[in-house]
């Protein structure tokens, strides 16, 4: 077995447009994970809010091995079994009627962009091509969903963006109302500003982008690629304001680690991507809904929603007693919901050096919005690795100098 240090001299083959600590993971199981010089991490940072079930899910990786052996892939060429019955299933989960499948969350936006545009098209309004997004938003990194994203550093030497977009405040109702015109095709949002920051929308101004919408006949899609699938204690967060979007976008905890994203759509929009209009060799392709049906099964089994709510506002309580605690000055405001959960470092102190610290602690977890520590841990996650968790986050906020 290889130690980090070996590994690591093979990092030089990689495009460094990551950034990295010096650990080579090697292995994982539930909510840890060891590295290649066998330390283990409580993984907190879930994959960034993908590994809904944890990891090497016995099965989850069973299904994947049948289904390697049984049928991997036939393109879009051919119906397969697992793509009807996960269709079907996403279905009876969301409310929604219409399925098409991708392979990650910017191919699942990138197939909403093309969908608002071309059912407009559709229906005889081709002048609607516009997109409103918001600052702060994230929606990908490819060139559609990344103009999407309303964050410049992720625009820096990549331009020309997609022309037609425009980036509002996220929580301000006059702006959207402003923003969104006859020539509007769709208005995207995320029901909490993940990368953001967690920033979590009231169900008022979810509500109130739904009325402006429906009185200038735009598309509203959500991306729920970070969202969805339990990740706030309700199957999709939309669930929690009751608005219904005309589509959202899922991805990440939908394959719970192997690639497959999904956009569910309204009966209304059935129309929107006739036959030839888009495609993905691999989007839907057998070893993936199969994955994703085990993914199903597993949270009914393990009621991977409800602990989702149950342990995540254990979490959320938490957070809160840290951000309001006098001795921890450096966390000021806790964030989230479910187990989609954030504490904000004060400006006096750098979160990448909280997230290093926590990390030295054994514990792993991401940042957002740069100052944030997200807490995105896997689904079926325990009130005890949380309390461990939060206690090397307290020592991690109560340890780290503040900034130079
Ligand atoms: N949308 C949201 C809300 C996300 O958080 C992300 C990734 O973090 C994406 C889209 C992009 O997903 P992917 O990295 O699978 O392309």
């Amino acid at each position: 077995m290889s130690s980090n240090a070996q590994l690591l001299a093979l990092a030089q083959a990689l495009l460094p447009n990551y950034r990295q600590p010096p650990t080579v993971m090697v292995r994982g199981e539930g909510c840890r994970i060891w590295d290649a010089d066998g330390r283990e991490f409580l993984d907190f940072s879930g994959g960034i809010a993908v590994l809904s079930v944890g990891h090497s899910h016995p099965k989850l990786a069973r299904a994947i091995a049948e289904q390697a052996a049984t049928l991997m892939h036939t393109s879009n060429l051919f119906f397969t079994e697992k793509e009807l019955r996960l269709a079907a299933a996403l279905v009876e989960r969301t409310g929604f009627s219409r399925v098409y499948f991708a392979n990650s969350g910017t191919e699942a936006n990138e197939a909403l962009i093309k969908l608002g545009r071309r059912w407009h098209h559709e229906h005889g309004d081709g002048a609607r091509t516009e997109l409103v997004s918001t600052l702060h938003s994230f929606h990908g990194r490819t060139m559609g969903a990344v103009t999407l994203t309303g964050q410049p550093k992720y625009h820096v030497g990549m331009g020309p963006m997609l022309p037609g977009v425009q980036h509002i405040a996220y929580g301000d109702l006059e702006a959207m109302e402003r923003a969104v015109t006859e020539r509007t095709a769709a208005v995207f949002l995320e029901p909490i500003q993940a990368e953001g920051g967690i920033i979590v929308a009231t169900d008022a101004y979810l509500r109130g982008v739904r009325d402006i919408c429906d009185r200038k006949g735009a598309l509203l899609f959500f991306d729920e690629v970070q969202t969805g699938y339990g990740r706030t204690g309700k199957f999709l967060a939309r669930e929690w304001s009751g608005v219904m979007p005309d589509a959202c976008s899922l991805a990440k905890g939908i394959g719970g680690g192997f690639p497959l994203a999904a956009v569910v759509c309204t009966e209304k929009l059935a129309d929107g991507l006739p036959v030839g209009s888009h495609g993905s060799t691999f989007g839907g392709n057998s070893l993936a809904c199969a994955a994703g049906l085990a993914i199903l099964s597993i949270f009914d089994e393990e009621k991977l929603v409800e602990n989702a709510h149950v342990v995540g506002g254990h979490l959320g309580g938490q957070l809160e007693a840290m951000a309001a605690d006098a001795e921890l000055p450096a966390a000021v405001e806790a964030r989230g919901r479910g187990l989609l959960r954030g504490l904000k470092v004060a400006p006096s102190h750098d979160a990448a050096a909280v997230l290093a610290r926590l990390r030295d602690l054994g514990v792993l977890a991401s940042t957002a919005g740069g100052d944030v520590i997200r807490l995105a841990p896997p689904l079926n996650v325990t009130a005890a690795d949380c309390d461990r968790a939060v206690a090397a986050l307290r020592e991690a906020f109560r340890t780290t100098p503040p900034k130079a």
